[in-house]
């Protein structure tokens, strides 16, 4: 029985009570984030009957979004608590660090986080929108500088899936062409907003650092999708493609600069899969969306084939089994491990898809570390708005790659700065930390001394490569099953000295930006890197654990995600990345879903699979 589901429209809510009467599907897609998103998208759009079964509650993110409301109408002035992390109205509506009933453990000397959203559109309801392509260097890191590994496929193998995704979602850029720093091609990226006036003395301190400072890429639209020629440059031979997503883009309203994109954007305007992706998958009548649905197991048949998935129903806590000629797995890079690795059975005692052992395996994070400072020439500015994208108009990316490849750095890999300041929408925290400047200042003068150093602070961080190693990876808990039963994961983790030395440079490399502007640090530059560096995870970039290659005793999968083991078994997150190159990692997760999507098709039409 399909009942309407009340909340995202077009959300059903898919009852399969009677086993013998349960649909079967050309393609079940676990999750729905980024990759599964993705995938429910292109499959759907391509005429395929799509099951997406997702572990988080239904989010509606037009009605549920708190966009407009001020951090004073919320409790203890939207601060962030344990539930929610990072604050009262951020989009995350259940999960965070933690998440209830479902732990995840340590091993000893460990100190991994794990982030989840547990919601339709996983954590692309919150994420920073930052969309950087990697560059030619980044699929062949190896063969660079000798460490880890390289990617089966080139940045050219790429760079049309780029172009497609940039359309589809909206990215604001700029169409510098540094080294390892592609373009988009003519037309696709949407205009840079034009940089604050921070951004701009930063760009001024860089100069003589020989720092480049040029425009950040968001997936944040800047002006209105043209819904009368993308989607046909998009899709060009689909015409039910076409319509849907022509219908979507006029949904879509362009940012008016004024609300935190953490909280979510109810106008459409940044990119979430509940706003861009899920809205025409479903309008193309060809998907089933089944939230509260915790994916534990992919069945395979005695020709290692996959027939399937089992899932509890959170609602009722019953076990569930629904049948597809293809199962994609996007519960983001660790959960897809998980499954995998609960996935046993005679043919598979270490899991489904682990014949070469390596599912869990090379898990990495972004290098981070930060630095603050506060910038006399930014006192006592008149009262002005330099509100615009909540994220970054401009960035720097990495610039050392010479020096770097001479051996000069004492690293391998370079990060790229995010950074920030000025006079946005005060939110919690904006005046934290005041008193070290106004010496016990109370009543009408720290009234002033506020007004003084409002928007005078600026932030520095640097997100950086690391290499996977041997030492970093998540296998299952023996001894911990979470409320459903399942088994957990149990992470490991280590950064090597090319991550802690990173880590160093950068602190040195902001205390000399902010020297540059004229400014005082306002904490301490930290030399030892290992100090400077953030935990595994915290970054919330974890990609890894079931790398693609060439070769199925070192890989998972094979360039197009596809299992080398079971062949109608697909990976579409950030598990089958082989490096984590400095730039965030979804754009680069959505691109390679969709060209994973375009081998699905193809294998299906020739009957290699399915
Ligand atoms: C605060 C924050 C800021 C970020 N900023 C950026 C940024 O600026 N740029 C960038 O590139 N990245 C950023 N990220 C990371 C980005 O959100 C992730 O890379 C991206 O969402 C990963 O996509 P995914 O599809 O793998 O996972 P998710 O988006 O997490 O989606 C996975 C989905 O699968 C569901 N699921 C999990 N387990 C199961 C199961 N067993 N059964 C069924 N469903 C399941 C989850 O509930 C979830 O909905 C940020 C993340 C956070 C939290
Ligand atoms: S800043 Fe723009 S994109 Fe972000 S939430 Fe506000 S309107 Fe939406």
């Amino acid at each position: 029985m399909i009942v309407a589901h009340p909340s995202l429209p077009g959300v059903r809510r898919v009852f399969l009570s009677n086993p013998k009467a349960q649909t079967e599907y050309d393609v079940i897609v676990v999750g729905s984030g980024a990759g599964g998103g993705m995938a429910a998208y292109q499959l759907a759009v391509a005429g395929l009957k799509v099951l997406v079964l997702e572990a988080g509650r239904n989010y509606d993110p037009v009605r549920e979004t708190p966009m407009f409301k001020l951090p004073r109408e919320a409790p203890l002035r939207g601060a962030g608590y344990r539930e929610k992390p990072f604050g009262f109205y951020d989009a995350t509506v259940d999960g965070g660090w933690e998440v209830p009933g479902e732990p995840y453990t340590n091993a000893p000397g460990t100190d991994f986080r794990w982030w989840r959203a547990r919601m339709l559109g996983g954590r692309t309801n919150h994420w920073g929108r930052i969309s950087l392509r990697m560059g030619e260097y980044d699929f062949k890191p190896k063969t660079r500088d000798g460490l880890g590994a390289d990617w089966p496929l080139t940045y050219q193998d790429l760079a049309p899936y780029y172009d497609r995704t940039e359309m589809l979602i909206g990215v604001y850029g700029g169409d510098d062409d540094l080294e390892n720093t592609p373009r988009s091609s003519p037309g696709v990226l949407q205009p840079a907003p034009a940089p604050r006036a921070v951004e701009l003395l930063a760009k001024k301190a860089c100069g003589p650092l020989k720092i480049p400072v040029i425009p950040a890429h968001l997936a944040i639209m800047t002006k209105r999708q043209d819904a009368n020629t993308l989607p046909k440059r998009i899709h060009p031979d689909n015409p039910l493609a076409q319509r849907v997503l022509a219908q979507s883009m006029r949904e879509r309203q362009a940012c008016f600069w004024a609300t935190p994109c953490g909280n979510g954007c109810s106008i459409k305007a940044n990119f979430q899969s509940t706003t861009v992706l899920l809205p025409p998958a479903l309008a193309t009548g060809n998907v089933d969306i089944v939230p509260d649905a915790m994916v534990r197991e992919v069945t395979v048949d005695r020709t290692g084939k996959a027939t399937g998935v089992s899932y509890i129903d959170k609602r009722t806590r019953t076990d569930r089994h629904v049948k597809a000629r293809v199962v994609v797995l996007a519960a983001s890079a660790a959960e897809t491990a998980r499954i995998l690795l609960n996935s046993k059975s005679e043919q598979a005692p270490n899991g489904v898809s682990n014949s070469s052992g390596l599912v869990g395996k090379y898990l990495m994070d972004t290098v981070g570390a930060g630095l603050g400072g506060q910038i006399p020439i930014l006192e006592n500015l008149p009262p002005h708005n330099t509100d615009g994208a909540s994220g970054m108009h401009m960035y720097m990316p990495w610039w050392l790659y010479q020096e770097q490849l001479a051996g000069k750095l004492g690293f391998a890999r370079g990060y790229h700065i995010e950074f920030g300041g000025g006079r946005s929408m005060p939110g919690n925290g904006t005046f934290s930390g005041l008193e070290t400047y106004t010496q016990g200042a109370y009543g009408k003068r720290l009234k002033e001394e506020a007004r003084r150093y409002y928007g005078s602070f600026m932030w520095f961080d640097g997100r950086g490569e690391m290499i996977p190693n041997e030492d970093s990876y998540c296998d299952i808990d023996p001894d911990t099953v979470d409320q459903w039963g399942i088994p957990v994961l149990r992470f490991h983790w280590k950064w090597s000295e090319h991550e802690t030395r990173q880590a160093a440079h950068m602190q040195k490399t902001f205390a000399e930006i902010i020297e540059a502007m004229g400014g005082k640090l306002t904490g301490r530059v930290e030399t030892d890197g290992s100090r400077a560096i953030a935990r595994g995870g915290q970054i919330i970039h974890e990609v890894g654990t079931c790398r693609m290659g060439d070769d199925p005793r070192t890989s998972v999968v094979n360039q197009y995600g596809q299992s080398w083991d079971v062949k109608n078994l697909f990976i579409t997150d950030g598990a089958t990345f082989v490096s984590n190159a400095d730039k965030n990692p979804t754009l680069s997760i959505l691109a390679l879903a969709w060209r994973s999507c375009d081998h699905l098709l193809d294998e299906l039409q020739k009957r290699n699979i399915g």
